[in-house]
């Protein structure tokens, strides 16, 4: 399904093709501070598929328990976060933030993710499949 967006103040414009059954709810510490709120809400894009069609994005490396690297991507003038990947060259889930992406309204939450870090008042969230920590 092919998608586009944009950050809040609108130097950044992307677009992509994702595949609507990843969309991930994502209950990790991390993503409640990085979110500013109760989790973070991606969607994997199709293998490289994400382009940036404007503006200059900037980075944060975020080192997970595993010790794996993800690749924090937000536009640096308004803060709006665009996607997460792996880096030291290793492919994996580009997940795009599902609020920043114009279509946003018909993606239904499919997954949720650290489930055991969820805050109470959104347990009541129902999706087709659940983990207690990272999808595998
Ligand atoms: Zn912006
Ligand atoms: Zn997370």
């Amino acid at each position: 399904m092919n998608v586009d967006g944009k950050c809040l103040c609108g130097q950044i414009e992307f677009k992509a093709d994702i595949d609507p059954t990843t969309t991930t709810i994502c209950h990790c510490t991390d993503c409640q501070i990085n979110s500013g709120t109760a989790f973070g809400y991606v969607v994997g894009a199709v293998n490289d598929s994400f382009k940036l069609l404007r503006g200059k994005l900037s980075f944060y490396v975020k080192v997970a328990d595993s010790g794996a690297k993800r690749e924090l991507s937000f536009c640096g003038v308004c803060g709006t976060r665009i996607y997460a990947r792996p880096i030291d060259g290793k492919s994996g889930f580009l997940g795009l933030r599902v609020g920043a992406i114009r279509q946003r309204r018909i993606l239904q939450p499919k997954r949720q993710a650290w489930k055991k870090s969820c805050l109470d008042w959104v347990k009541s969230i129902e999706t087709e499949r659940t983990f207690e920590t990272q999808p595998r």
